[in-house]
């Protein structure tokens, strides 16, 4: 460009802090432009600098405007290069209007010459840091602005690998096979550093990268052309840091630090922690307090530091801050007056608090997936392969972690199961046996590992040649369904007073009831503590599990009304004593225990455990070719008129118990598997019976409110016939899903699913998220019917969609009046259920502010 055409220097110079002012945005400045600014005006300490705006970047090739920014970065620094007393370097960093990979590296020895480095080098106090800085801006500007080829530039780096012997090295190269010789003069670097930084931009791999990142081809940068203040070794460096320890949440800059001058590589090595930042980290601790209150999120930034001083660089969100510290944080800033409580609690994911409530992985990157399954309960967990629940049980009898992995589970299996640290299996669904079990009782599990084969009589697992024995290290991750090789370290829950604080906020914010699905008085209790208003659902098949579950097999396998009589006696007992507990432990909450609905496959005995040939016979005679649609439920009660009376008199009989100890729960109880309305005239009927003859038996009227569960289409469909008969109505969204679609829930997830979700043909999992279209439709419909006999009718959902933010926000607008899920969700739903009212709120005022 010759001196007629040149731009004039200085003109389009914008020094950091005065972009704002000039009118300029990210379009012009870039994202570091703007970072600058904003920095400089909250009165944080910046590195000089000065951008080139994106539409005149090109100007910074020319040499006299290149002049023109040296000029102005020295009077900005009150420093020039070469100055010996007061050193300093230049470096040219590129950015675009949006946050974008593939930019050019910053070009960060610039000013360095034989002239200069001896200075340099003294006010460092060594040498090497600066040559290999010296180095690589030498590399960069003579492949890019001088022509020099990469592979000689490469081979001549390899052929000498000290930076202080490359370095004239490469300048001899320069001037043998470059356009012209490096030159020495800052300005011409700077000019130079530009074309190369400008070429790399606009090289046809850097638009294909831009392309891959949906960014136009033509998207411009930003020049930015920074002052290095050099300064002695021991007292001088760069770093970053992020504002919060990621552990624990709490306020504590947590970052590293190098010493020597910043590269364009990251440095070598690990740093140093900032506790031994020379001259202390109160300044980059009050920077980051500052940046937080501005972000209102978790910063990071990075920065330089002279002879004890600290600059900033950059300063940003961190991207991906660990649910610890979005909690605490959101915590503080409303304490501190920063942030509403109502933007605070929406600032946390619920998902975040999830990871909270639950041990983590800790993976580094490198563990050896053994399978994918469905991520069924969250959680994480390191153990021995256990193939039995025997085996799991004697395990862990002794001691050793376990992982118990298994086709499916049974209720025959729950001991080995809760004895187990986490739960594996090859089928099964999200509202499978193993799932449900899991997800109640705590333990992570994935199901539906289809490609893992189990072989119990080798005692061996598979997936695609890869085999393990019994005994071996599994981890598995509840929370994404991948099962590793070996033990990877678990990090544990860490709930924190913040977590209680911020859900305690979304109590007020929420319209929606959160209670607990739980089944014995433990469940009940940590339910509790977590939270849960009360328990919606109490599957009352749970107490039966183990060593229990010949009391309810007698029932179902009864030859005759005596026999049938002597095994209902046996099963009220133990029911009397588990309800007593139950009820206790869930105080003067209501509690919502739903009759027995025993699906045959999972309560008969099979082949190798019957008592005796009689017992198999009877059970060959009961085996159901689709048990789930089978004699479940209210069904199988009404075959066996006693089962309920039995049951709801241990339940009105406990109720007394404790009474009379001062406890009052709200009782309701609830008839599972209902489709014709008459099933549940006569079951209702039944539970009466029993309240008038417990009333007349002990002289104590028990208060108690009768419903029924929705969870067959039919039911759905006649909700307002249902009404008539029930108090309240708790959708089972797990088979009304199930029914709904026709889709087994033991099954489809892992042989179909995964091929639906591929191919698009559904959004997720309808187990996992309610369906809104064809399920939630059902739902909506309903509660109309519902309200429209009976308009204070109670109406709940303890499907395992009650514990999901997506399904909560999709209940929300249906009007109901709470969710039911397991205990370790409940602070999960608390917090979906806020952020789902608030959204409700927003999306009813927001016509009102439309124009
Ligand atoms: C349901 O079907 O949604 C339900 C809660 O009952 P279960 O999972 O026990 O069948
Ligand atoms: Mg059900």
């Amino acid at each position: 460009m010759n001196a007629a055409s040149s731009p004039s220097p200085g003109a389009h110079l914008v020094p950091y802090g005065h972009g704002h002012a000039r009118g300029l945005d990210a379009a012009e400045l870039g994202v570091h432009g703007m970072e600058m600014d904003s920095l400089v005006r909250l009165g944080l300490p910046t590195v000089p600098g000065l951008t080139i705006p994106a539409s005149h970047a090109g100007d910074l090739t020319d040499v006299t405007v290149a002049r023109g920014a040296v000029d102005l970065l020295s009077a900005l620094a009150g420093r020039r290069v070469g100055q010996a007393d007061r050193p300093m370097l230049l470096r040219l960093v590129a950015s675009a209007p949006v946050p974008a990979a593939g930019l050019p590296p910053m070009v960060a020895g610039l000013g360095l010459s034989p002239a200069t480095a001896p200075a340099l080098c003294a006010a460092i106090g060594r040498a090497d840091t600066l040559y290999e800085t010296w180095s690589a801006t030498v590399r960069t500007i003579a492949e890019g602005a001088l022509g020099v080829p990469a592979d000689d530039l490469d081979d001549l780096v390899l052929d000498n690998p000290d930076p202080a012997k490359q370095v004239p090295a490469l300048l001899d190269m320069c001037e043998r096979l470059g356009n012209r010789p490096y030159p020495h003069d800052p300005a011409e670097q700077v000019a130079l550093a530009a074309t190369a930084t400008l070429a790399r931009w606009n090289s046809p791999r850097g638009r294909r990268a831009r392309t891959a990142q949906s960014l136009p081809a033509d998207t411009p940068i930003a020049l930015h052309l920074q002052a290095l203040l050099i300064g002695p070794w021991a007292r001088s460096g760069h770093g970053s840091a992020a504002s919060r320890d990621p552990d624990t949440g709490a306020f504590a800059p947590s970052g590293v630090f190098h010493r020597g001058v910043r590269r364009s590589e990251p440095p070598s090595g690990p740093g140093e922690p900032l506790a031994q930042l020379p001259g202390g980290a109160d300044l980059l601790r009050e920077a980051l307090a500052t940046l937080e209150h501005h972000f209102r999120t978790v910063a990071q930034v990075g920065f330089e530091l002279k002879d004890g001083e600290l600059a900033l660089l950059s300063a940003a969100p961190l991207s991906h801050p660990s649910p610890q510290a979005t909690v605490r944080l959101a915590v503080d800033l409303v304490q501190a007056g920063t942030l509403e409580k109502a933007t605070a609690v929406r600032s946390v994911r619920p998902e975040q608090v999830q990871a909270l409530l639950h041990p983590q992985l800790r993976l580094r990157g490198g563990e050896p997936l053994l399978v994918r399954g469905l991520a069924a309960s969250p959680g994480a967990a390191s153990g021995r392969i256990s193939l039995s629940s025997l085996d799991a049980l004697d395990r862990a009898a002794d001691g050793v972690p376990t992982i118990l992995v298994m086709t499916e589970t049974t209720p025959a299996d729950v001991p080995g199961l809760l004895a187990a640290a986490a739960v594996v299996t090859t089928g099964g669904g999200l509202a499978s046996h193993a799932a449900v079990v899991a997800r109640g009782a705590g333990r992570p599990a994935v199901c539906g590992a289809s490609s893992l084969r189990v072989d119990p009589a080798t005692s061996r697992v598979s997936v695609d040649g890869r085999e393990l024995c019994e005994g071996d290290v599994i981890s598995v991750d509840g929370r994404t369904g991948d099962v590793y090789v070996g033990a990877v370290e678990v990090r544990p829950a860490a709930p924190s007073a913040e977590l209680d604080v911020l859900l305690g906020w979304a109590d007020d914010h929420r319209r929606l009831g959160v209670r607990a699905n739980a089944d014995t008085a433990a469940d009940a209790a940590s339910a509790v503590r977590l939270g849960a208003e009360g328990i919606g659902l109490c599957r009352t098949e749970h107490q039966f599990l183990g060593a229990r579950l010949p009391l309810v097999r007698r029932v179902i396998l009864a030859e005759d009304a005596e026999d049938e009589r002597k095994a209902l006696a046996a099963l009220a007992d133990a029911q009397r004593e588990d309800f007593r507990d139950l009820l206790r432990a869930v105080g003067d909450r209501p509690v919502t225990v739903r009759l027995l609905d025993a699906p045959m496959h999972e309560f008969l005995p099979h082949d190798g455990d019957y008592d005796d040939d009689r017992q198999a016979a009877r059970a060959g005679q009961l085996r159901e070719a689709n048990p789930m649609l089978g004699v479940r439920g209210v069904r199988l009660a009404l075959l066996h008129p006693g089962l309920y009376p039995a049951q709801v008199d241990a339940l009105f009989s406990a109720w007394i118990d404790v009474a009379a100890e001062g406890v009052r729960p709200i009782l309701e109880v609830m008839i599972p598997l209902v489709s014709i309305p008459r099933e549940l005239a006569l079951a209702a009927a039944a539970v009466s019976d029993v309240a008038t003859e417990v009333a007349r038996r002990s002289g104590v009227t028990v208060a108690y409110r009768i419903g029924t569960m929705v969870e067959t289409p039919r039911a759905a469909l006649l909700a307002g016939q249902l009404a008539v008969h029930a108090e309240f109505l708790s959708f089972g969204t797990n088979d009304l899903t199930q029914l709904t679609y026709g889709f087994s829930r033991d099954d489809v997830e892992s042989r179909l699913l995964s091929d639906y979700l591929e191919r698009g043909l559904l959004p997720a999992s309808p187990f996992a998220e309610l369906d809104p279209d064809g399920v939630g439709e059902l739902l909506a419909l309903a509660t109309r019917r519902a309200r429209a006999v009976r308009p204070d009718i109670k109406i709940g959902i303890c499907g395992e969609h009650g514990g999901d933010p997506a399904s909560i926000a999709t209940l929300e607008p249906l009007g109901l009046d709470y969710v039911s899920c397991s205990p370790q969700r409940v602070p999960v739903a608390r917090l979906a259920a806020a952020q789902a009212a608030q959204a409700a709120q927003a999306f009813t005022i927001s016509p009102e502010r439309t124009p």
